[in-house]
Formats: structure tokens, sequence, C-alpha cells
């Protein structure tokens, strides 16, 4: 992993943020081989989930959103993470990360080792802020923690002016907050974060098999762009790790040096977000079909992917070591479609005579606009 660290740095790819002030707080910018990297990243998710399917559309929604979304969706209650502190050392954990020692059946503060613990309590995850002037409970709002929300806040909007039917789905890439009490491993839980997120629409009665259909697409994906398959596999949810609207779940998991983490969650969030959000509204957001005059909530499959962390999956998947004439050299096997560069002139020499032969070729090589 120091490795892979090293050279994101070394090469411009993940800088930690305000370094010059000492970094701050599991933070990171992408550099210039960073910043290509990642677009190429969530191009070829935009591609392989929007451009190539018919019946699946885009949708850019605001990071500043109302409380009452939260509110609907059950983020105010249930997003949260089970907090203790510790007296002795005021260090803070979280409850569910802490094994009792087996010596003595206690929970311990793995700092300073007191069993001085408060009663866990849970800890809101969104990052709370105000908007406008003034800071009143009138004027908090939440930096969004998933993009989800967005697509169905949009879910008429969208019906209407696309004209989908279900099976349908609304596709989002943007960053989402967490106020993480644990961030790290470098960029695989970073409090802000970039998501590739589809909400996809289907009847009730399909839910199951649309499922087993996105687990299945997705896995795909990473093995097309060059992950090998014994580097990922595809985990269910046992039941108390659920979320509050999923009624099942699977991650896409990599193989990290650090062992297996979640690249990607696939959801069955059924018909829970449409129906709170038509009741705490009070628009319906039913479908409503106009061949059988059925109306109905569609169930609601979600691929739900960190857009950070699996460009970094990429770049471990990628890196080798191999020689070339007794020297050793760092090479990154990256797929076409994810290098930074797909293709360079570069001229070794200065010599003045060769200097406009190598511009000459490098514009052969440019697209015309
Ligand atoms: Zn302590």
């Amino acid at each position: 992993m120091d490795e892979i660290v090293n050279l994101c740095k070394r090469r411009g790819f993940v800088f930690p943020s305000a370094e010059i002030y000492g970094g701050f707080r599991s933070t990171y910018d992408y550099g210039p081989m960073g910043v290509l990297m990642l677009r190429n990243v969530k191009d070829a998710w935009w591609r392989s989930m929007v451009q190539l399917r018919d019946e699946v559309v885009g949708l850019d929604a605001a990071i500043l959103s109302s409380p009452r979304i939260w509110e609907a969706s059950g983020h105010l209650t249930n997003f949260t993470d089970p907090l203790v502190d510790c007296r002795n050392c005021k260090e803070r954990w979280r409850f569910d990360n802490l094994e009792p020692d087996p010596a003595d059946g206690l929970v311990h503060c793995p700092n300073c080792g007191s069993t001085d613990l408060t009663q866990p309590r849970a800890f809101n995850l969104m990052f709370k802020t105000y908007v406008g002037p003034v800071e009143d409970e009138a004027s908090v709002a939440y930096l969004r923690p998933e993009t989800a929300q967005g697509h169905f806040v949009n879910f008429l909007n969208v019906l209407q002016t696309s004209r989908k039917k279900p099976p349908f789905g609304i596709a989002q890439v943007g960053k989402s907050f967490r106020n993480e009490i644990t961030p790290g491993n470098f960029v695989f839980r970073t409090r802000e974060f970039e998501q590739m997120e589809m909400e996809y629409f289907v009847p009730p009665d399909q839910g199951s098999r649309w499922f087993e259909y996105w687990c299945a697409e997705r896995m795909q994906w990473y093995i097309d762009l060059g992950i090998t398959a014994d580097m990922l596999r595809l985990r269910a949810h046992t039941t108390d790790e659920l979320s509050h609207y999923s009624s099942g779940t699977s991650d896409v998991e990599f193989l990290f040096p650090w062992g297996w983490g979640e690249l990607e969650g696939i959801a069955n969030r059924t018909d829970f977000d449409l129906r709170a959000h038509s009741q705490a509204s009070g628009v319906n957001l039913e479908y409503y079909d106009p061949s059988s005059g059925e109306r109905y909530f569609p169930h609601v499959i979600e691929p739900a992917a960190g857009a950070t962390r699996t460009m970094m999956a990429f770049l471990i998947a990628a890196y080798d070591v191999d020689e070339i004439g007794g020297e050793q050299r760092t090479v990154l096997h990256l797929h076409p479609r994810l290098a930074p560069y797909q293709v360079a002139v570069l001229p070794l020499s200065k010599n003045a005579r060769l200097v406009p032969t190598a511009w000459s070729t490098a514009r052969t090589v440019v697209p015309p606009t």
C-alpha cells in the first residue's frame, strides 16, 4: 500500500490536502494525473450506465439539501454510528469497531487501555450547515450523504420530461459527504467522496430479478476494465448490516492490500423512498401505467459505487514492477479507457531538428475538434 501512496504522490495522482499546513483530516486533492484518471473512471461508468443504455437518463442534483429530504428518507434518525467516549483520554470511538478483551471480557479504549467508556450514543454522519446569513433552525441544510435522494425527489420531473416507463433508471455522478468517525486507508474512506449512483425503477414484482441482474452486470464492469476476477467478490449483507431502507444488499468487494473492501453496494431499496417522500411531501410519486390503468410505487434497485476508491482499486490492480535490462521499473497496466494518457509523443532529444518533427507527429494524433 505504501508503494501505491508513494506512486500517487510522486506521479501527481493524489496529494494530501493542505499539505503545506501539515494536511487536513483525511482529505485529498487529485493532481494532474489523478484528475485525468478519475474523470476516465467516471466517464467509463457514465458510458456503460447511461450512454449505452436507452432506458437510463442522467441527473445532477444539488449538494446543499433541504432537511425535509433527510427527514423523509430516514437519514436524520437512522444514518448514525454508535459512538463511545473514553473518559480517561477523551478519545472517541465507534462502538461497533471495539471488541471486548478476551482476558477480562471488557471493552478497553484502544488508545489508553481504560475501561471507563461512556454508553454508546447515536452520532449522525451528515454534515450540517446553515444557508443564508442567520444560523437558526429555519436555515439548517445538509450536505448530501448520498446522491440517491436527488433521484427520488426528481422522480416525477424525470418521468414527465423523459417519458420513460419502468424498468428505467436515473444515474448521477457527484460528491457526497459523511462525517466518518474513523476515515482511513488513504482515499478508501474519506469524509468527502464521489459517488456513481443509479436508481433503477422497476414494477414491484420484478425487484429480485433486477437485483440479480445488476449484481452480475456491475461485477462484469470491473472485470471488463482490467481487474482480474480473483481480486473481486460479491458479498451479501447480513441482516444486521442492512441499511434502514434495504431489503437486500450485496457488495462488490475488491482485495485491497489490507483485505476485502467495498467498491460498490447493490441495494434493493424496495419502494421505501418513493413512499416516504410521497407521505412527507403530499405529492403522489406513484407511477401511472397508461396501458393497464394501474398505479404503483416502483421498486428500486440501486447500484452505488465510490468513484475515488474505485480509481484506487484500478491503480492497485494495475500496479506492477518488472525488469528491463537488469533495471527495475514501475509499470501500470491500466485499461486504455482509464489511463490518464492514451497516446503520447515524447521527443527523447533536444535536437533542434527533431523537435518540429515531434510536434507535427503529435498533431496527427490529436482528434479534430
Ligand atoms: Zn482512552
